[in-house]
């Protein structure tokens, strides 16, 4: 069977780039070469305990330790849960897929729970593969020949660096300085006059030791080997295990990438695809790399999505599961059982818990203004304060929100700069969910219950 890749779907573009936008002014932890979190770097302000904690994570993953647990993110509301995860994520790798869910998202009637889980965890591992390129013809930018080799024909080592500059041909064992700007092909024969170090291509049909006699003594010359002379750069492109069976499920097709409307795909066609994969690895052609799930409101899933989240993390395929909840003890669902977080006790048992602790005034200020200066939106310094205000009392998420809406008000009247009356405005125009509450309790008859 042939395994094809393509790129992701648009549908999970659309996704992630809505969630890279809430979280854009984040490219990692913040943390020194200590894992000490610094006040405010990398996009990350205060939260240092829970960073400095994800920081051990990090080393754990990096060391391998981490296997057959997952972490567990418990704090308030809009306290960095995603935030710390993305940050997780970032200081892995650009490569390293991120997949975000929430908890509610499994729940749905087109797929079932598990697979639906099952399709999160794969989106979450990276395959890295590697494409040796065909052989290409180098233009030759510097040879190093070394001088004092004597001795018979075929000697020498030449470096030659093409004029891109990665790629890099080694021939041979010594090395002679030169340079020339002919283009080389393999199979090509060169001269190195050994006086002047002076290189002369002389084409593939002087391969024969006759025509390297009739150069004269002083003449040296080198045949570049097939082999050693191709390009030695390879092409590495990074798709999700999901995106394999995506395009590899005969009843989907890749098409199905673009509209996210993947369906259920066999178990057979993903054994067959862990088979191939396993074996690319072996031939190093591949390489596993374990990305991160954040799974929001874990505590919305239900007790056998708890016992599929168990059994997973023992998979040889594993991404680095991140779970987050705002939920105190409370009733697993599926069961009667009150527990921590709402989360089976086998779980919790494996699971590395980090809390989060809300934010204070200056902390909020200044994620407030890391977000306007990210979104491009000038914002008057007593406007800061004002949504910095809105912040502390409604909460970091809606004060958040308020940047790009007082922007089009202010934009509406020709102003470039966000000014006070502006965040009021938009206060008023869009409530925050306490006053939503309020409002409801107020007109409740005029609603459909
Ligand atoms: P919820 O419980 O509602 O899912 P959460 O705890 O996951 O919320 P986030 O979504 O991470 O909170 O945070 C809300 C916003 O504040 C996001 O834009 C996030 O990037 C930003 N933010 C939160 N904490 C930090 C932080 N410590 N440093 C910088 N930005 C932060």
């Amino acid at each position: 069977m042939s395994i094809q890749t393509s790129d992701a779907s648009s549908k999970d573009y659309a996704k992630a780039l809505s969630l890279i936008a809430a979280h854009s002014h984040i490219s990692g932890l913040g943390l020194d070469e200590h894992l000490q979190a610094k006040a405010t770097s990398q996009g990350m302000v205060g939260q240092t305990q829970a960073r400095r904690a994800a920081g051990i994570i990090l080393k754990m993953v990096q060391n391998g330790t981490i296997a057959g647990r997952a972490v567990l993110i418990a704090g308030p509301p809009s306290t960095g849960k995603t935030a710390l995860a993305m940050g997780l994520s970032q200081s892995l790798g650009q490569d390293v897929p991120f997949t975000a869910i929430a908890g509610s998202e499994i729940f749905s009637l087109e797929l079932s729970k598990t697979e639906a889980l099952t399709q999160a965890f794969r989106k979450s591992i990276g395959v890295k593969i590697k494409e040796e390129t065909e052989m290409i013809e180098g233009e030759v930018v510097e040879i190093q020949i070394d001088k004092s080799i004597t001795g018979g024909h075929k000697q020498g080592k030449l470096t030659i660096k093409t004029t891109d500059m990665e790629t890099i041909y080694e021939l041979g064992s010594k090395m002679i300085e030169g340079l020339t700007k002919e283009k080389v092909l393999a199979g090509d024969v060169i001269s190195i006059d050994k006086a002047s170090g002076k290189i002369t291509k002389l084409g593939r049909s002087f391969a024969r030791s006759r025509d390297y006699d009739a150069m004269g003594a002083d003449t040296r010359f080198v045949q570049c080997p097939e082999g050693e002379l191709q390009k030695r750069k390879s092409v590495v492109h990074t798709v999700s295990l999901h995106e394999i069976d995506v395009i590899n499920s005969r009843t989907q097709g890749f098409l199905a990438l673009f509209t996210g409307d993947t369906g259920e795909i066999r178990s057979e066609v993903r054994d067959q695809i862990n088979t191939k994969v396993a074996e690319w690895k072996e031939e190093g052609k591949a390489d596993i790399v374990p990305g991160v799930l954040f799974i929001d409101e874990v505590h919305m899933l239900d007790i056998e999505c708890f016992s599929f989240i168990n059994r997973a993390l023992e998979d040889e395929f594993a991404p680095i599961v991140v779970m987050a909840t705002n939920k105190g003890i409370s009733k697993t669902r599926g069961t009667t059982y009150k527990s921590p977080h709402g989360l089976p006790l086998d779980l919790l048992d494996r699971s590395i818990i980090i809390t989060t602790q809300n934010y204070n005034e200056q902390e909020i200020k200044t994620i407030l203004s890391i977000r306007a200066q990210e979104e491009e939106v000038e914002v008057a310094a007593d406007a800061l304060d004002l949504m910095t205000k809105i912040g502390t009392e409604a909460s970091l998420r809606y004060a958040s929100n308020l940047i790009s809406v007082s922007q089009q008000i202010a934009l509406k009247r020709k102003s470039n700069t966000v000014e006070v009356a502006d965040i009021k405005r938009a206060y008023l125009l869009f409530l925050d969910s306490s006053r939503s509450v309020k409002f409801l309790q107020e007109f409740q008859p005029q609603y459909i219950d």
